[in-house]
């Protein structure tokens, strides 16, 4: 192997210990920041990352709530705690988790939502002024996936606006929470982008496009579907596909990404490993959010440009 392997626990580390010092001087400021979940059902991986953000809404002070509702749920009763939460003056932050049972809108909850207290951009409002260039907040997942590159391209020495700008990046997956503003971030940071999806696949496109990447950007919950063959000499990969495989031999359930590591990683110049990769970050930035969210309700000042991580989000900051 002879890749960089982007260590995304660290840049975590970094990202967790600014926010823990925000928490404490907002708190000392009377506006403690506070994190809502709304998790609908029993759906396994909902409940498993509403805990994850738990321990660490905990870990770093934020005052947390989690709203469980039972998979019968109405709409108007998800609907109402919706309402309830956006009323609610110790919630700066709310995280509406998927999937919700059938019989509730995703659209329709979205749309209920506080925008000051809409940390993953996900109602109307938020997600168009993140198309617009403006936003309000980054969602977490593509705001990771660009920290770890400009994080990386930084501390390679060299000036990310002119490696995106002469960039092609290639995002491949165009869901709403995950690729399409992946695809707004390259964008923002001036590179030319593509978007691959699955019909690319289906048609025959998408390994050209992978090929001709320079940054290579892949969220789309297909193991291995991108190899060593598929990529350019010198690539820099940022893997976000989260996939449980369970190995034939022994049963045992493992994480793999969109990536095949091992022969992408022989002719990558860096590549973010799954587990370790973009997911640590991923919780941070949520709760990052929440922080932001709670500067925005008091009117303090931030420390930081609100709409940081739409271009360069620095470690320290
Ligand atoms: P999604 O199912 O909503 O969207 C998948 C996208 O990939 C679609 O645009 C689809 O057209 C495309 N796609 C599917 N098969 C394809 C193929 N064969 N070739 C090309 N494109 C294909 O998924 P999502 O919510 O965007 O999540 C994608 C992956 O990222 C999943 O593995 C998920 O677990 C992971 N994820 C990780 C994090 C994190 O914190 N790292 C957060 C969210 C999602």
């Amino acid at each position: 192997m002879t890749a960089h392997v982007i260590d995304g626990a660290r840049y975590a580390r970094d990202l967790r210990g600014a926010l823990s010092r925000e928490v404490a001087e907002l708190a000392a400021q009377g506006s403690l920041p506070g994190l809502a979940t709304v998790v609908a059902g029993d759906s396994y991986p909902a409940h498993a990352y509403e805990r994850r953000v738990r321990s660490l809404a905990e870990k770093l002070g934020l005052y947390y709530v989690r709203e469980a509702l039972p998979a019968e749920v109405t709409e108007a009763d998800a609907l109402a705690v919706i309402g309830k939460l956006g009323a609610d003056p110790r919630v700066s932050g709310i995280l509406v988790l998927r999937p919700l049972p059938p019989q509730v809108s995703e659209a329709a909850l979205y749309r209920a939502l506080d925008p000051l207290k809409d940390i993953e951009a996900v109602h109307p409002v938020n997600a168009g002024l993140l198309e617009l260039g403006r936003a309000r907040f980054v969602p977490s997942t593509p705001a990771s996936a660009f920290h770890l590159l400009d994080r990386y391209l930084i501390e390679s020495g060299r000036d990310p606006e002119e490696v995106y700008a002469c960039s092609n990046v290639v995002v491949v997956g165009r869901s709403q929470n995950v690729g399409k503003p992946a695809i707004t971030l390259a964008m923002e940071r001036g590179a030319t982008v593509v978007s691959c999806d699955v019909n690319s696949h289906r048609c025959g496109l998408l390994y050209e496009h992978t090929r001709n990447a320079d940054i290579l950007v892949v969220a789309t919950g297909v193991p291995g579907l991108v190899s060593g063959e598929h990529v350019k000499r010198g690539v820099i990969a940022v893997d976000v596909g989260i996939n449980p495989v369970s190995d034939p031999d022994t049963g045992k359930v493992r994480l793999v990404g969109d990536l095949d590591f091992d022969s992408v990683a022989d002719r990558a110049e860096a590549v973010t490993p799954v587990p370790g990769g973009v997911g640590p970050i991923t919780d941070v930035w949520l709760l990052r959010n929440a922080i932001d969210a709670a500067r925005l309700a008091t009117g303090l000042a931030s420390t930081r440009p609100l709409t940081e991580g739409l271009w360069l989000a620095t470690a320290d900051s």
